[in-house]
């Protein structure tokens, strides 16, 4: 394992569609890679496993591939933690039931700006409603913690969240600065960026009003670009720290290693800035989250 350093989190893009559209989203794949198949995965999450502590599962839709419940057990049996960023599409009890971690998304209230987000669709309409059903339904399970994310664009930047959140009660907050992926949303920069300033005065608004038990932990768009370990849907390791897309060869060919030196590795420094080396799961079990502000067990 040598030179390579312990990843808190690898993220896997385990499926590549969604069944949303979300204006900022840069989890869309346009090069549409292969979808790796159950054995795959299987075969990957054992590889990997060695390097990691935590397994996310993301996409597109990580709900949305038929196999996701066999793949959290399969992540619990190799003894890490089991994660996952959802839109709630398809999460069920029986799934919140085999999480550490659930991410959910909380960009607005209102469903003007949530249509022009893309987060509520005719087909999909009242995305917070929809919000509001699964955390009661992960807030009931009570195994995992809750984190909501809102991606800051022009688009939200007029919104308070302060009632939202302190309805929802999550233990991590995490606003994070609109990013432009080239090859995934570049087309829409200019009607979603906003400046490091805006982004500033956003959290800055909203931390103010927040109970101490919600821990914010804002990540602006250096972070978000440079800080993640991810595997594409066809199982490749892929980075977005130069702007684009760079992919390593198929983690089953070379191993975590090998592709994690294709891909330039990850910004360390900045991570564990942004408090990812955090065992947010382990600190719930002493009560304290970073900031030492008490956590809601
Ligand atoms: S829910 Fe996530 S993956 Fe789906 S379109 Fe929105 S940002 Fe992209």
């Amino acid at each position: 394992m040598s030179s390579t350093p312990l990843i808190e989190t690898i993220n896997v893009n385990l499926w590549s569609k969604c069944n949303l559209r979300c204006a900022y989203c840069y989890g869309d794949f346009p090069e549409r890679p292969r979808q790796a198949s159950r054995e795959e995965w299987l075969a990957i999450l054992e590889a990997v496993a060695p390097y990691t502590r935590r397994i996310t599962f993301c996409g597109g839709e990580p709900t949305l591939n038929p196999h996701v419940g066999e793949l959290l057990d399969k992540v619990q049996s190799l003894g890490l933690q089991t994660s996952i960023i959802t839109n709630g599409a398809k999460l069920t009890e029986r799934l919140v039931e085999k999480l550490d971690l659930v991410g959910m998304t909380l960009d607005a209230t209102d469903e003007p700006t949530l249509r022009a987000l893309g987060r509520s669709t005719p087909t999909w309409p009242d995305y917070y409603a929809g919000l509001r059903r699964c955390v009661a339904m992960i807030h009931r399970v009570g195994r995992p913690i809750l984190k909501l994310n809102t991606v800051v664009s022009r688009l939200n930047l007029h919104v308070d969240l302060v009632a939202a959140l302190r309805e929802l009660e999550p233990s991590k907050w995490k606003p994070l600065q609109f990013t432009v992926v080239v090859g995934e949303n570049e087309h829409r920069a200019e009607a979603l960026s906003i400046t490091r300033a805006e982004f500033d005065a956003f959290v800055a608004r909203h931390r103010e009003q927040l109970p101490a038990s919600i821990w914010v932990a804002p990540e602006e768009d250096d972070t978000v670009r440079s800080t993640y370990v991810m595997v594409d849907p066809s199982g490749r390791l892929f980075s977005t720290a130069t702007g684009g897309k760079l992919f390593s060869a198929p983690i089953l060919d070379v191993g975590l290693e090998r592709a994690f030196a294709q891909v330039g590795g990850y910004d360390r420094e900045r991570f564990v800035a942004r408090g990812g080396h955090v065992d947010v799961v382990q600190r719930r079990r002493l009560s304290v989250l970073p900031g030492g502000a008490a956590s809601p067990e």
